[in-house]
């Protein structure tokens, strides 16, 4: 199972440090063999000695360059991070990432051999319209995406679901996934209010290959108490 911890604007350099120091004993001493990521803010890059893939939660389609308050490949390589979020609601809904910018951050990230946790998800009134609604919507995000890409992950993340504390269904996370698995044969993460409550029953759904978690992820302890369920 692959298990994502995406801090989003939380954590500080030093306190990412003490997470991974933390999370990386828990993992050695209990010999997990869970896949493991951590994307901390980049701020808090650094080459750290663990089994646990660092990755950006985002990136500009550049190696350098006039791109004010960006950061492109040549920064990221030099703390030897080669895995990316891309597509996550919250860029954008709140940064206004188009479907087009995703894609060509997409293309650049995918020529440059990343790694990719590429996010789809749909809007609550979305949801609201029923199944067909929200696979259109869902499939709508794969375009200009080369959905056949050999390092590409899948997150779920339906985007009324995310730091609500409302995770959606069972029967949600089965017929979306089922829906997905069709269309794109890749790993495939639910993401979205994922806690140590729900992770059970999330984890035995078919079609679920691991998890995204965001608030649940934030305390080391917590983020390894989910793996251990
Ligand atoms: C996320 O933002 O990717 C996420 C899943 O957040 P949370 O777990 O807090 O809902």
């Amino acid at each position: 199972m692959i298990f994502a911890a995406n801090f989003k604007t939380n954590h500080t350099r030093a306190s990412t440090k003490k997470y991974i120091e933390t999370l990386n004993q828990k993992l050695t001493d209990s010999e997990c063999k869970e896949e493991v990521y951590v994307f901390p803010p980049f701020t808090a890059l650094d080459t750290f000695d663990t089994t646990i893939k660092m990755g950006a939660q985002n990136g500009y389609p550049v190696r350098n360059g006039a791109f004010t308050g960006e950061i492109g490949v040549e920064q990221l390589e030099e703390f030897g991070i080669k895995t990316i979020l891309i597509g996550h609601s919250e860029r954008r809904e709140i940064l206004g990432e188009s479907q087009e910018r995703v894609a060509k951050k997409f293309s650049f990230f995918q020529e440059n051999g990343f790694e990719i946790i590429y996010c789809i998800g749909e809007p609550l009134e979305v949801r609201e319209q029923g199944d067909e609604a929200v696979t259109s919507h869902l499939l709508a995000q794969f375009e200009g995406i080369d959905t056949a890409y050999e390092k590409l992950i899948i997150a779920y993340e339906p985007i009324w679901a995310i730091g609500t504390g409302r995770s959606a269904t069972v029967e949600e996370i089965r017929s979306t996934h089922k829906v997905l698995k069709q269309s794109v044969d890749k790993p495939l993460l639910y993401g979205g209010s994922v806690n140590v409550k729900n992770i059970q029953e999330i984890l035995s759904i078919e079609n679920v290959d691991g998890v995204l978690v965001g608030s649940a992820s934030l305390d080391a302890e917590n983020f390894y108490q989910l793996m251990k369920k």
